[in-house]
């Protein structure tokens, strides 16, 4: 169903083509009197307008093709036509007009590219990407606007399609058109194509892609925690520490999610002085509710309970946390009987209720939250984008 606001909108798309038809009809009626050919363009143009009057989209769609073949003027004003089908969701109809486009003979390079965009545009909203990409493909032999539009597009469809060598290549012959850093998207990259080749029982391919992602972008946090797991599985913890640690130097916002898996590193080598050397560092420089969780547990399991509620009660009087009030409530929960037992049940319910209902990771781009770390927002796209809350509902 067309509305009347579509409608308007496509009617102010074809008015250049009215003005241009009037504008011919004139001046050759003054030399010669109306031709045939400007009559057609002008009754194409009419008859078109009268099936989209009558929301007879199809009819009208034949008769704008139509012009097209009276007049190479309106190129530019059919392209737009397809382009405007496309956003409404009739891709089908965007499709046969700029396939029509294509077909003409005498379309300036200009003109080819540009339909050749708009054609894959249509395929990539229809959702079938092999044709998109064979189009995509072709335009990256030209230059200009076009080809960053369409590196940009090959990148999202290697993507959704997880063909991950195939966006590196992509995004580093991007990178050298806009000479705008792609680093970020190719650790990622690279940190996908490791955890292809570990789960195959590539182990030396899986960390040289983890050390080809690092050299893009050092800064990978990913990396960090992928090499770490790896080296976990392999039992080997000193060096599964070191890649854990490099977390904090790379985004201290992703700290909590490793904190507890440098806590296991550290207990299976024994180190447990160096742990609590380690947290109570960590305290100092970049603190949060889970890094004071951590240290809570470390407490309790060397001076008891009443200890750890009591060096969590000090943090939360200067950082208060809904995640901090449920251990804490907890801690209380053993050392006290009858009324206020039962009162603690109920305010501990009431907060693990709260906590049930509010996401833990946000996406600094878009806004999107979530329980699970998404390391593509799967809002947005963007990578790396979403991070664990701060503040009194998260760390
Ligand atoms: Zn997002």
């Amino acid at each position: 169903m067309t509305s009347t606001f579509d409608l308007l909108e496509m009617i102010c798309l074809l008015l250049p083509v009215a003005a241009l038809s009037g504008w011919y009809l004139g001046k050759r009626s003054q030399r010669t009197g109306p031709s045939s050919k400007s009559a057609m363009l002008s009754t194409d143009y009419y008859v078109g307008l009268n099936f989209l009057l009558n929301e007879e989209t199809d009819k009208a769609v034949d008769a704008f093709i139509r012009m097209l073949d009276v007049s190479p003027d309106s190129v530019e004003t059919t392209l737009a036509l397809g382009n405007f089908f496309r956003r409404r969701g009739e891709v089908d109809r965007a499709i046969r007009i700029h396939q029509s486009l294509m077909s003409k003979p005498n379309l300036t390079p200009k003109q080819r590219n540009h339909s050749l965009l708009e054609l894959a545009q249509d395929y990539l909203r229809a959702g079938v990407y092999d044709r998109a990409e064979s189009l995509l493909l072709e335009l990256t032999n030209t230059v200009g606007n076009q080809l960053e539009i369409s590196l940009r597009h090959l990148i999202d469809i290697y993507e959704r399609e997880k063909d991950w060598e195939k966006a590196i290549h992509i995004a580093i012959r991007l990178q050298e058109v806009t000479k705008q850093s792609m680093s970020n998207e190719i650790a990622h990259y690279y940190c996908e194509i490791a955890e292809i080749a570990w789960s195959k029982g590539k182990i030396r391919t899986a960390f040289k892609y983890l050390k080809q992602g690092l050299s893009h972008n050092r800064n990978c946090v990913r990396a960090s925690f992928i090499q770490g797991n790896f080296e976990k599985k392999l039992g080997k913890y000193k060096h599964a520490l070191r890649s854990y640690k490099r977390i904090e130097f790379q985004d201290p916002a992703y700290l909590p999610e490793a904190i507890f898996l440098i806590m296991e590193c550290y207990e299976q080598l024994g180190e447990h002085q160096a742990l609590e050397e380690y947290l109570d560092y960590l305290l100092h420089h970049c603190p949060s509710i889970s890094i004071v969780l951590a240290h809570a547990e470390k407490v309790k399991e060397k001076q008891g309970k009443e200890f750890a509620a009591q060096f969590l009660a000090n943090y939360m009087h200067r950082h208060p946390s809904i995640r901090g009030l449920k251990h804490l409530i907890e801690f209380h929960l053993t050392r006290v009987m009858g009324e206020v037992r039962n009162e603690l049940l109920m305010l501990k319910s009431l907060v693990e209720q709260l906590v049930e209902k509010k996401p833990i990771y946000r996406c600094g781009h878009c806004g999107f939250a979530t329980k699970l770390l998404h390391w593509q927002c799967p809002s947005c796209r963007q990578w790396a984008a979403v991070k664990p809350i701060q503040g009194i509902e998260g760390e």
